[in-house]
């Protein structure tokens, strides 16, 4: 019998030699890192000083950028990354479809002599006219206006990207209308940013600290992934259209073992993630953790957290790295949100707190009374923030992938609260009853009222059900998904902290004004008072459970399931009139991206309802029609053979096979059609999506059913389709 392709591919696998380790020393991190960045040691090193002066003062102090120094910082990079390989040079963006978007140019200028030169001006340097009108821009372009422009994003050191014999010197840049409008995710990120800067030093004021230059929000994102062989995923359409399975049995063996989990990386894998952290560090990007996650071919790399728009800017090209490294080494790098049913999926954590420019950390409960009061303060704006615009952060994480997550008994419910920890929890009951402070353990809360406790700073106190945890002097924002942008998140996480403070420090203002007036108590009773009415966003409990999605419906907390339902209001007047009042993003703006983002779920949950119509008609089916044929004749065969012998049980395999597959001939053909009617709908971004979603979903869900109810009934060597144990197991 000619052996099918799957059938080579597994045979390739298994008798696959080890995976040739380069045998080279191994790279210290600290002597590889940064060396492909025009960093601060290299600008200072290269540029004159004024220059440098001028520059850092843009990046460190948030200054406008000195145009006239453009041509200088240009020069010195073209030379740094002449001497570096490099050739090209390229503005770097990240546009509305939530990933990066290049375009190279060569230094290069060609004389009337014949010869040519290499240039790079101040200009080139500062603004790209790429035009790129093809990126989606929710309305606020249309096509035939006029282009788009880059703008050099100073805050994000530009790089040396090296791909193959390629090096092309990228500068991260923001994204823009010709008429100033945002097309992109930095820079209301960059926005959001500054909103929270001008607040906080606000609101440091008030608490005797008003010589704070800059406070800026600090995050560190963990980024899970799955690994699978690329001899099996080519033999996948929906991998390779979709990202993640759209069907497949359930193997006998999935996670249930827990045998994965911080196990033992194998060689392979190691390999791979060897030689993604060299990268990493190469471009100046912390990668500190690795390890294996719970399901298998599940992995993590968590970097030490940085400024959040460069630590954004890191995880964007972390996740090219690891695609385009997991391919040279014969696999793929599987960022989807759900790959494979029954197994858990990936996610992305978002580890955010707040940082001055001496860093010190705004969410540290510290050690003495005043820095017990600053941070109970940014706790109670915290609070506020997370209860008033639980919708926006809910809508901030609405994405086709990870609605297959959210709630799912591994990652948290798509309700949005706040775990705080018993400890710190107890304290924050305590301050709401007006209760004095007496101390519970030894050495623990001993300080009354107006004096806040020494926190203990115990990290161990977990909750993993929980979507926004305390977790010692952070927050973590547990439910973006894993291939998503951390851009989202946090300009909604940045803009309603920022709004919350504008409130707290109001009425702080407004109750320590006049004579006699005692500012401390002032703001113990705003924080006293803030933490009472937000109160119903804390819950210490199993999110998970049934019993929270019910006290969460009697607390009024929402619970959006899915994506239509997180986006239907995202653009509504509470969330225009907050981005605009903080300068975040205009009305339009807001509109174009709840547009955006509605039309890409469409469009995604369309191209899986293509591709899995199309396997089921042009793969599954005819498969299932070959097998029983194939059974009819054995079985007409036997019969002659021995007439009088039982042949019921295959009699009834055949009968099973048969009508499975006129059942998927008709799902299949129903699939395809509610799929071209909510097409139909696009004109409507919300109409459409909600009939992607009651529609075409749930056709998906009939039709994969069946598939997989063939894949257990005909005979494995048939079946041309790596099964999930295959993908899930085979290294
Ligand atoms: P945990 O055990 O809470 O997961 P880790 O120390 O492993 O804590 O950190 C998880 C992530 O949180 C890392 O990326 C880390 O750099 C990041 N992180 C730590 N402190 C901060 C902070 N102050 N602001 C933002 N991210 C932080
Ligand atoms: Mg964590």
């Amino acid at each position: 019998m000619s052996s099918s392709p799957r059938q080579s591919a597994l045979s390739a696998l298994a008798t696959r030699t080890a995976p040739a380790t380069h045998v080279t020393a191994p790279v210290s991190a600290t002597e590889s890192f940064g060396s492909d960045v025009f960093s601060d040691a290299v600008q200072r090193q290269r540029l004159p000083k004024p220059i440098y002066k001028a520059l850092r003062r843009t990046i460190e102090a948030g200054e406008a950028l000195d145009a006239s120094i453009a041509d200088a910082v240009a020069s010195a990079m073209k030379a740094w990354a002449i001497e570096n390989g490099a050739t090209h040079f390229t503005h770097w963006f990240q546009p509305m479809t939530g990933m990066t978007a290049e375009k190279h140019d060569a230094f290069l200028v060609a004389k009337a002599d014949g010869s040519a030169i290499a240039e790079f001006s101040g200009k080139e340097l500062i603004r790209g006219e790429p035009d790129a009108s093809s990126f989606p821009s929710g309305g606020i372009r249309a096509t035939f206006e006029a282009r788009g422009y880059t703008a050099w994003d100073p805050t994000s050191p530009a790089f040396l990207r090296r791909n193959g014999s390629a090096a092309t010197l990228t500068i991260p840049t923001a994204f823009c209308s010709w008429t100033g409008e945002a097309l992109d995710l930095k820079t209301p990120l960059l926005r959001s940013a500054e909103a929270l800067d001008k607040q906080a030093r606000r609101l440091l004021g008030l608490l005797g600290e008003p010589n704070v230059r800059r406070v800026f929000p600090t995050l560190g994102v963990e980024q899970e992934y799955f690994l699978v062989d690329a001899s099996l995923w080519a033999l996948r359409p929906d991998l390779v259209a979709c990202g993640r399975t759209l069907l497949g049995a359930r193997p006998p063996k999935g996670q249930e073992l827990e045998d994965h989990y911080f196990a033992a990386t194998p060689e392979r894998v190691m390999t791979f993630m060897v030689d993604c952290e060299r990268q990493l560090w190469n471009l100046g990007i912390p990668a500190k953790t690795r390890h294996n996650e719970v399901a298998p071919a599940q992995y993590e790399m968590a970097p030490i957290f940085e400024p959040a728009p460069v630590a954004i800017d890191h995880n964007m090209l972390c996740m090219e790295i690891m695609q385009s490294t997991a391919e040279r080494h014969g696999m793929k790098c599987l960022l989807h949100e759900k790959p494979f049913a029954g197994v858990n999926g990936s996610g992305k954590h978002n580890n955010w707190s707040l940082a001055d420019d001496e860093g010190n950390n705004l969410l540290d409960p510290g050690h003495t009374p005043h820095e017990n009061l600053k941070f109970m303060v940014f706790l109670s704006v915290v609070l506020r923030a997370v209860d008033l615009h639980q919708d926006m952060l809910r809508a901030s994480i609405a994405h086709a992938g990870n609605d297959h997550r959210l709630g799912a008994n591994e990652a948290p419910p798509a309700i949005i609260s706040i775990f705080l920890g018993d400890e710190l929890e107890g304290l924050v009951r305590a301050l709401i009853g007006g209760k004095e402070l007496k101390g519970r353990k030894k050495g623990e809360l001993e300080l009354g009222v107006s004096t806040l406790p020494p926190l203990p700073r115990d990290t161990s106190d977990r909750n993993r059900t929980s979507p926004f945890a305390f977790t010692g002097n952070k927050f973590e924002f547990r439910a973006v998904g894993s291939s998503q942008s951390c851009a989202y998140p946090n300009i909604v996480l940045n803009s309603a902290v920022a709004d919350s403070i504008d409130h707290v420090a109001g009425e702080i203002e407004k109750r320590s004004k006049g004579k006699g007036a005692d500012r401390r108590a002032a703001i113990e009773a705003v924080v006293r008072e803030t933490l009472k009415r937000h109160e119903r966003i804390l819950f210490n409990g199993d999110g998970y459970s049934q019993e929270w999605q019910d006290e969460a419906a009697r607390r009024g907390l929402l619970n959006r399931k899915d994506t239509p339902a997180a986006l239907a209001d995202f653009g509504g007047k509470k969330n225009a009139e907050l981005f605009e009042r903080l300068g975040v993003l205009s009305r339009r703006e807001l509109e174009s991206r709840q547009h955006v983002l509605l039309m890409a779920y469409a469009h995604r949950v369309a191209v899986e309802a293509h591709s899995l119509a199309n396997i089921a008609a042009t793969i599954v089916l005819p498969v299932a029609q070959a097998a029983a044929r194939e059974m009819a004749e054995s079985l007409s065969a036997v019969r002659q053979a021995a007439p009088k012998a039982d042949q019921g049980a295959l009699e009834e395999l055949l009968t099973e096979v048969a009508s499975k597959a006129n059942q998927l001939k008709g799902a299949a053909d129903r699939l395809a059609k509610v799929n071209a009617q909510a097409h139909e709908l696009e004109g409507s971004a919300l109409k459409a999506a909600e009939s992607y979603r009651d529609k075409v979903v749930p056709a998906m869900r009939e039709t994969r059913a069946l598939c997989d109810q063939l894949e257990a009934l005909v005979g494995d060597t048939h079946w041309p389709l790596p099964k999930y144990r295959e993908l899930l197991f085979l290294k």
